[in-house]
């Protein structure tokens, strides 16, 4: 079996003290017993890693060692728990720069994405950080002689599995509540994407969490993900993904049963009326659909433009797409890098080819770009189709690519049905300069989050998840902590001489 290759061999040592990919369990590094898994460098589309799928054995061990750790946990103070989930901020910053080119070699994201990103992750862990001490229960004025409060406690061990397209975002973004609320976890990056999971588990320890609180797991999804669902040690799963892994891994949930959080794709609706500031909207809408290479859940796949600013919108789009960086990720130049694996090039160029074929007009890009086209790597151009309409594949199914469909509205009355002609409902957003039609259209649109005037925007102290098909259950802000909680209602009897109503006196 091959090691990883350099440098990104050398990134893995410096960062978490393995030159190899390895599931970490228990404070420690498990090769994994399962089937070989492959990485793929997306930007030259040659394997640069092997390892083995962990398997259940080293998926039970993981169970052992977080419900062990969160005992320990759970009993440190509340304001400890706090003190080190700031200082697993302060490794994240300290670590930022090798962290950003890990994430970036590994992934395929582009280094002007990734650069800025740990030190976001760092403020997650800060925000919750301040939320351990804070998490209390209510009194409740019941109509009895008891004193009736609530308790907030930790679920114990939660399984969270997440997706290739933003790793470390993921990650963090699901391990910094679990471990405020006062879990354990086991943590299953894509197997297509494990490395800056490990480095983040890594650093949750030398922060100071017990050993084996954080265990990320290295494999694939049916196997190594499914038997974290299934462990009995697991009590609640969340899971970032696809709807179709995400519907199957509900309904096995539901089995045990335990509660679980779906973050979903999308299809997301960006409204732009032909009263809106046209450039800036312009500029949004590319930010909303080519950013990440549209390799983002909240994508703004779907605009819908007003008729009568349409021709300039589309000209405008048309022009500006052409001229969006698409390069390797390590250029600090490159707005748009490869798309992360084959797989899903082959699905993005399938859905733009029958697009076309069923009577959209290809109006820029639809295939790889020229000067890139021999890289070996899986790069797209900006690409943006014209004349869709809602029946259209296209239109309906998430691409998860830098592909923008335009769909053009009569009225307000219109728009809004468009917008919510989906089964998805993660996100959406209007462009106008009228302040009450801006809040109207905001009130209608099906979705989990909405921007007026702006897109992507989001921050770890706001509640973020689904409508519908898009899942259910809130990551971020307070929100997220009721994901990863369980509240217990505590009966005091208070009265002298109580009157329990049944029962008679011993003896
Ligand atoms: P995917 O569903 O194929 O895989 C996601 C994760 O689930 C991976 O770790 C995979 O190994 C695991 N998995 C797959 N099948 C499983 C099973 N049966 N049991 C247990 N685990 C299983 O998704 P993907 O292709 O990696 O990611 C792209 C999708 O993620 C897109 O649909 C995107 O919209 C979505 N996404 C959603 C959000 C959000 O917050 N709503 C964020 C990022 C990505």
């Amino acid at each position: 079996m091959a090691d990883i290759s350099d440098p990104i061999a050398d990134l893995m040592q410096e960062l978490a003290g393995i030159r190899d990919v390895q599931s970490y369990v228990g404070g420690e590094f498990h090769r994994g017993l399962g089937e070989e898994l492959a990485l793929t460098d997306p930007a030259s589309g040659t394997v640069f890693a092997r390892f083995r799928d962990a398997g259940p054995e080293i998926v039970a061990a993981a169970a052992g060692a977080a419900t062990a750790a969160q005992r320990e946990w759970w009993a440190k103070t509340a304001s400890e728990r706090g003190r080190i989930m700031y200082e697993i901020g302060r490794q994240i910053r300290a670590h930022a720069a090798s962290l950003a080119q890990l994430e970036c070699l590994s992934s395929g994201r582009p280094i002007r994405d990734t650069g800025s990103e740990p030190a976001r992750m760092a403020e997650m862990f800060e925000y919750y950080a301040g939320w351990c001490d804070k998490i209390t229960g209510d009194v409740i004025p019941v109509p009895t002689t008891h004193l009736n409060y609530t308790r907030h406690e930790p679920i114990g061990v939660v399984a969270q599995i997440t997706p290739w397209n933003a790793p470390l975002f993921t990650c963090c973004w699901q391990v910094a509540p679990a471990l405020c609320a006062g879990n354990g976890i086991i943590l299953k990056p894509s197997e297509l994407t494990p490395l800056s999971s490990i480095v983040i588990g890594v650093l949750c320890e030398k922060a100071g969490v017990p050993r084996g609180l954080v265990n990320v797991i290295t494999g694939a999804g049916p196997t190594s993900g499914q038997a974290m669902v299934d462990h009995p040690a697991t009590g609640l799963v969340v899971f970032v993904g696809s709807a179709a892994a995400g519907s199957a891994i509900a309904a096995r949930a539901a089995l045990k049963p335990m509660p679980a959080v779906l973050e979903l794709g999308g299809k997301s609706a960006n409204i732009i009326f032909a009263d809106a500031d046209i450039d800036r909207a312009v500029i949004g809408a590319q930010a909303a659909i080519f950013a990440s290479c549209g390799q983002s859940c909240v994508a703004g796949s779907r605009l819908l433009v007003q008729h009568s600013a349409h021709d300039e919108i589309v000209e405008k789009l048309a022009k500006a797409s052409t001229r969006i960086p698409v390069g390797l990720p390590t250029d600090p130049e490159t707005r748009i890098g490869p798309i992360n694996n084959r797989a899903q090039w082959r699905k993005v160029d399938a859905m733009v080819q029958t697009a076309v074929a069923v009577g959209a007009k290809l109006v820029t890009g639809g295939a790889a770009p020229d000067a890139l086209s021999g890289s070996g790597g899986f790069f797209y151009a900006p690409t943006v189709l014209d004349a869709v309409t809602p029946a259209m594949d296209i239109a309906r199914e998430e691409v998860f690519g830098p592909v923008l469909s335009v769909l053009a509205f009569g009225d307000e009355e219109e728009a809004v049905h468009l917008a919510n002609d989906t089964p998805y409902g993660l996100a959406g957003a209007v462009w106008t300069t009228d302040v009450a039609r801006a809040h109207r259209v905001a009130a209608k649109v099906r979705a989990g989050t909405f921007w007026i005037n702006s897109y992507k925007t989001i921050n770890v102290m706001s509640p973020f998840g689904g409508f519908g098909r898009s899942g259910y259950g809130r990551s971020s802000g307070r929100e997220a902590l009721a994901a990863y909680t369980q509240t217990k209602s505590v009966w005091v009897e208070t009265a002298e001489e109580p009157a329990i109503g049944f029962g008679y006196a011993p003896g």
